[in-house]
């Protein structure tokens, strides 16, 4: 390559921007020449400055606006300029705008100034112009608006327009995914990271448009315009053709989908959410640039814009824009939202204005939309539908979210086969598993419900297989949290099924995974812990059947959460209880008894209950982050070891908080940028997070599956040897997810 620049290398648009720069400074220079003589003999033009032309130029896009006297000369200087530079003007990209409002303003002007209007309209026919299907070329005269760097410039007829086309754009690749792309999973990932993503950067237009002025302001996050109108009605199909469904979507289904995956969501794209704090950010930044000027670095002075654009951007010179009404409109509401809580009321413009980062006030915008958009799904679950209320608390645990959008797939273990993930989605947005108008017969006798909850609470159906990997993922899990918060090496496993713990009921073996702490090693973080081992019984509990009836109030998230949180507590206690049973020699065990023997051989019996949508027991979410629930309690009085035991795994030195700990360690000392190599799992306890609820997802998956799998087919029987275990573990066998 002997000249130009490669398409795709880093360093073109670097050499492009310093050839072009050889051209645009003395066309800059000459321009402004030109408007000082035009001021000097008496034209002030629309500016008052004799009608400057102001250059924009990003990379290789060069983009200006100039007075109609100027047109020819731009052009002509351009190509003189850039010709012995190898810069060539390209007529058929490049665009000339003559007004906005759909009419050319030419005939006008061939009435006032005709020689002006014949210079234009010859300068539109050599540079702007398009290729006819014969192979000759027609003038092309931009009359409603353009695009500058993606945006729509010009009417809102213009941009409307624009946005349609772009809509239809995303629809046709959403629809090239739904039948190119099979895998499922896949899909999802494609749409919500790519796809859609395609639109965002459009929604602050939408809002600076097309927001009426009489707009219910403090509700910005209800905003509906024809773009988020668009953006909602793509995903909506999306989601419906993902899952095969063909009824309209509940709306509690889409906003479960809008909600962030911290939130228990699945974090696609909120547009109505997203478009009234981009256009205040984006008119904050504007305005502070116009303050400040344009700061390259902290040793060049700021680049200021000339006083005639300034002025633009200030309601007092230019009381009569719409944008800037706009922004007035929305300021005082979304201001405050990006400043710190200890900020005073009556600074938080000024201080928005002034002073927080675009990335503080993103931040803070997007916790406040995740606290909205969980209230909004709160009450409209309780008058549309009001059975599942009581589910929400579970539904939105964000463990069960992360498997299905938030996890990096480059690592096989992390992508589920389309039945799995179909399970799992459905389960997630509260749609139907099964036919709604005949869902399948249990082999208990009953029919299922069409969501699947009955495959959790049939006695019939054996949790032992669901259960199996959920412990086998769990003891994978931890280990890498576990190591860096300091209670084992880093080469130390955790243990499945320990054997040999010495208790008065010889077959007992009370821990499904357990660790034994390392003492001091060489390692530097070390965490102590007096305890031998810490061992954990899993329970995957069933789904609660109704709420117990309350006042729904402002408080109805957390009293909902409560009750969800009592309901896991239930199975918990169980576990504390031991039955007491007789051993072979008919010898009575108190299964308090057994507990003090864990006690006195100095270990430690953690419960971890999963709920059927993989929401966490108290004292599991306390052992992983810390909770702050209220971990209360009682045993009667002929428990007392199941008191004590208790009471000793949820509190200090029992490992508690294990996440928060092994955050606090990583962020002190870090060995490499992302605990889980990829930038979705940055921490412990994300990584640790999105590894729980995989398994978990995974295990109910396979779970629901094979609820009716076992009954309804007839050739699962053919390992019929013995117990109603075996014909579920050989269908397991099949399944790939581990
Ligand atoms: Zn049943």
């Amino acid at each position: 390559m002997k000249e130009g620049v490669n398409q795709g290398c880093p360093l073109s648009p670097i050499f492009a921007t310093l050839v072009l720069h050889r051209v645009l400074k003395p066309l800059d220079f000459k321009l402004r020449q030109r408007a000082a003589d035009r001021l000097a003999r008496g034209l002030p033009g629309d500016d008052g400055f004799g009608s400057l032309a102001h250059l924009f130029a990003y990379m290789d896009d060069i983009s200006s606006t100039v007075a109609l006297e100027d047109i020819q000369f731009f052009c002509e200087e351009i190509e003189r300029l850039g010709t012995p530079r190898g810069c060539f003007v390209n007529p058929f990209k490049t665009r000339i705008l003559t007004s906005c409002n759909g009419e050319s303003s030419l005939p006008k002007l061939h009435l006032s100034n005709s020689p002006l209007a014949d210079t234009i309209q010859r300068t539109i026919a050599t540079y702007s112009i398009t290729k006819n299907s014969d192979d000759t070329t027609s003038p092309i005269e931009l009359v409603d608006g353009f695009r500058l760097l993606g945006t729509p410039i010009g009417s809102p007829v213009f941009a409307m327009k624009y946005y349609n086309e772009q809509l239809q754009i995303v629809k046709e690749a959403t629809e090239a995914l739904n039948t190119n792309i099979t895998d499922l999973h896949t899909r999802l990932k494609l749409f919500t990271t790519c796809t859609i993503h395609k639109l965002p950067h459009l929604l602050d237009s939408d809002i600076m448009h097309n927001l009426p002025l009489d707009f219910d302001n403090e509700n910005w996050h209800n905003w509906n315009g024809p773009l988020t109108h668009g953006i909602d009605t793509i995903i909506d199909h999306f989601i419906k053709t993902i899952l095969d469904h063909e009824n309209n979507l509940p709306t509690y289904s889409t906003l479960i989908a809008y909600l962030n995956t911290n939130k228990g969501g699945l974090g696609i794209l909120n547009a109505s959410h997203k478009a009234a704090p981009n256009f205040v950010l984006n008119m904050m930044n504007c305005r502070r640039r116009i303050l400040h000027g344009f700061q390259i670095n902290k040793d060049i002075t700021p680049i200021h814009l000339h006083i005639s654009l300034a002025e633009l951007f200030d309601n007092s010179s230019n009381p009569t824009s719409t944008s800037l009404t706009r922004y007035s409109q929305l300021l005082p509401h979304i201001a405050p939202i990006c400043c710190p809580p200890q900020c005073q009321v009556d600074e938080r413009i000024t201080l928005f204005e002034s002073n927080i980062s675009t990335h503080s006030a993103r931040s803070r915008i997007k916790a406040h939309c995740g606290v909205v958009g969980t209230a909004q799904l709160y009450s409209l679950m309780e008058t549309s539908a009001p059975e599942h209320l009581h589910l929400l608390p579970s539904l939105l645990s964000p463990q069960t979210s992360y498997p299905l959008v938030g996890m990096n797939r480059s690592n096989v273990r992390h992508r589920l086969p389309n039945w799995a993930l179909s399970i799992a989605l459905r389960r997630k947005l509260r749609l139907p598993v099964y036919d709604t108008s005949n869902p399948p017969i249990c082999k208990c006798g009953k029919q299922h419900d069409c969501w699947g909850d009955h495959t959790f609470q049939c006695k019939q159906i054996s949790k032992k297989f669901a259960h199996n990997i959920i412990r086998d993922c769990t003891a994978t899990a931890l280990q890498p949290a576990l190591a860096t918060a300091g209670y084992l090496r880093a080469s130390s496993k955790l243990e499945i099924e320990k054997k040999h713990i010495r208790t008065s009921d010889i077959t007992a073996q009370p821990f499904d995974i357990s660790f034994d702490p390392d003492p001091m090693t060489d390692d530097n973080i070390h965490t102590p812990c007096p305890y031998t081992t810490i061992g954990a019984d899993i329970t995957i509990t069933h789904s609660l059947h109704t709420a117990p009836p309350f006042e729904f109030s402002e408080n109805a998230i957390s009293s909902l959460s409560a009750v969800a949180n009592k309901h896991l507590q239930k199975f918990e206690r169980r576990k504390f209880m031991r039955c007491n049973k007789r051993d072979n020699n008919s010898n009575f065990i108190a299964g308090d008894a057994v507990i003090g023997e864990l006690i006195r051989a100095n270990m430690i019996l953690l419960p971890f209950a999963i709920d059927p949508h993989g929401r966490w027991g108290p004292i599991l979410q306390n052992f992983l982050l810390l909770s702050n629930n209220n971990l209360d309690y009682s045993f009667p009085r002929h428990r007392p070891n199941a008191q004590i035991m208790c009471s000793r795994s949820i509190t200090h030195p029992c490992p508690i908080g294990i996440l928060r700990t092994a955050d606090t360690y990583w962020k002190t000392n870090k060995p490499r940028h992302f605990f889980g190599n990829s930038y979705s799992s940055p921490t412990p306890s994300i990584y640790t997070i999105q590894q729980l609820g995989l398994g978990i997802t995974k295990a109910y998956s396979t779970h629901i599956r094979n609820a009716t799998r076992t009954y309804t087919t007839t050739n699962t029987q053919r390992n019929n040897s013995s117990s109603g275990h075996t014909a579920m573990d050989s269908l397991g066998t099949h399944t790939p997810l581990m």
